[in-house]
């Protein structure tokens, strides 16, 4: 007998949704123009969201999590974009680039002091690769860690980041740093956890960006920051293997980022398709414009399956770096379709900022840049066809 695939969320999975949209509804939806609008980090809706597990929903419980597993924890993620893109990044970025790092690649003690107060949602990390010099080419970085004082004990840290999430918010705990720790001007790579508060470690003010508002993302500058021994986050010369690593599981949250952004575009859409009247009907009734919600519904559909697939190979252990860069590639394509097809929808009201619609037009172009732009994951898939080195 052949096994049909099961394509539906469990029970528990279910709930779980449920109980996300309910506070993505009822607690995120009436604040998120003003938290955009007025660019405001909302510290205590993500300290109540650490509170309802969402934060540790991926990790085990071993370590402060719920051990449901990665689909459950996309399936967070999507909800929060579907009403608010901002808060998403935030436990997106907080779980995929501060948290995952640190299951995979941490000591026990490691996991016991950062881990389990990320998972729990009583603090927040970041990690800092992306230099002004450079994002896509990780291993370019120009940060230095050398080794320093007579006992060599210890690191110092010496160079800028750019673009990192999560380092400058009232949790934020710490934040992972690439820095070269080759000898001689040698370009290995390796990865520190940063104790917010360490002296020379200056998160700069925050970016004014074209979307994300009510999400952190700074400069970071290190001026000579020291560092104990037991901050070096995995093996020592093999900070690009841990930074990459991590980054497949981001690609997951990226992808469930989109998907939810995309339907919320998309729900919006269609409501005021079914009440705006031009030429004596409404304009849902017009070919030319049901065609295109029909055409994202379907479209979102494959987006949800390429990402939930690509969470249950994770989940399961199994390798999933091209089905993640294949999930983010064409759901964070086709968010950005989304939001223009919906603001297009809504005619001229989609260009004034009285609805979401432009903070979901605002918010989605980002999604084909951060954790790999859409021709650095391109190149990912092509060179998991071997058709590259
Ligand atoms: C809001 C926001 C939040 C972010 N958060 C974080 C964070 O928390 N931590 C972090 O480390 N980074 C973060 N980033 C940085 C993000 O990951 C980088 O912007 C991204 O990786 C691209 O790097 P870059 O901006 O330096 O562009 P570049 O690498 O300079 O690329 C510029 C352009 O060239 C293209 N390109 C580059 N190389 C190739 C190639 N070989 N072939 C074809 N095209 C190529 C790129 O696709 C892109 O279109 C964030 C960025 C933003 C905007």
């Amino acid at each position: 007998m052949t096994s049909c695939p099961s394509f539906e969320l469990s029970d528990e999975q279910l709930a779980l949704r449920d109980t996300i949209r309910e506070f993505a509804e009822g607690e995120i939806a009436p604040h998120a123009a003003e938290w955009d609008q007025t660019h405001t980090f909302p510290t205590e809706t993500i300290r109540q969201l650490g509170e309802l597990g969402a934060m540790g929903v991926g990790f085990p419980e071993a370590y402060g999590g719920l051990g449901a597993g990665a689909v459950a924890q996309a399936v967070v993620i999507e909800e929060l974009a579907r009403i608010d893109s901002s808060v998403a990044v935030t436990v997106g970025a907080n779980v995929s680039l501060g948290g995952e790092p640190i299951l995979l690649f941490g000591t026990e003690e490691q996991k016991q002091r950062w881990l389990v107060p990320l998972a729990r949602g009583e603090t927040l990390g970041a990690f800092a690769s992306t230099e002004p010099g450079g994002g896509s080419d990780v291993r370019a970085a120009t940060t230095v860690a050398r080794r320093d004082g007579e006992d060599e004990t210890g690191w110092v840290l010496d160079g800028t980041k750019a673009f990192t999430t999560n380092a400058g918010t009232d949790l934020s705990a710490f934040c992972i740093a690439t820095a070269r720790t080759g000898s001689n001007g040698g370009t290995a790579l390796s990865t520190f956890i940063v104790p917010t508060g360490t002296p020379g470690y200056e998160p700069q003010k925050p970016y004014r960006k074209l979307g994300w508002h009510a999400s952190d993302t700074r400069e970071l500058v290190f001026a000579g920051c020291r560092v104990p021994d037991d901050a070096l986050l995995g093996p020592l010369g093999k900070g690009a293997r841990v930074f990459l690593t991590g980054l497949d599981g981001g690609r997951v949250g990226v992808a469930a980022m989109s998907v939810g952004l995309a339907q919320g575009a998309l729900e919006q859409a269609t409501a005021y398709a079914q009440v705006r009247v031009a030429f004596g009907a409404p304009i849902a009734r017009q070919q030319a414009i049901h065609f295109k919600l029909a055409d994202l519904k379907t479209q979102i559909a494959a987006a949800r399956l390429l990402t939930y697939r690509s969470a249950a190979l994770k989940e399961a252990g199994k390798p999933f770096t091209e089905e993640a860069a294949a999930a983010k590639l064409f759901a964070s394509e086709l968010a950005v379709r989304a939001a223009e097809e919906n603001l297009q929808i809504h005619g001229g009201f989609g260009y004034i900022e009285e609805s979401p619609v432009p903070r979901f037009y605002r918010d989605a172009k980002v999604l084909t840049i951060g954790e790999g732009t859409s021709e650095v994951l391109r190149y990912v898939i092509a060179r998991q066809m071997g058709l590259t080195e």
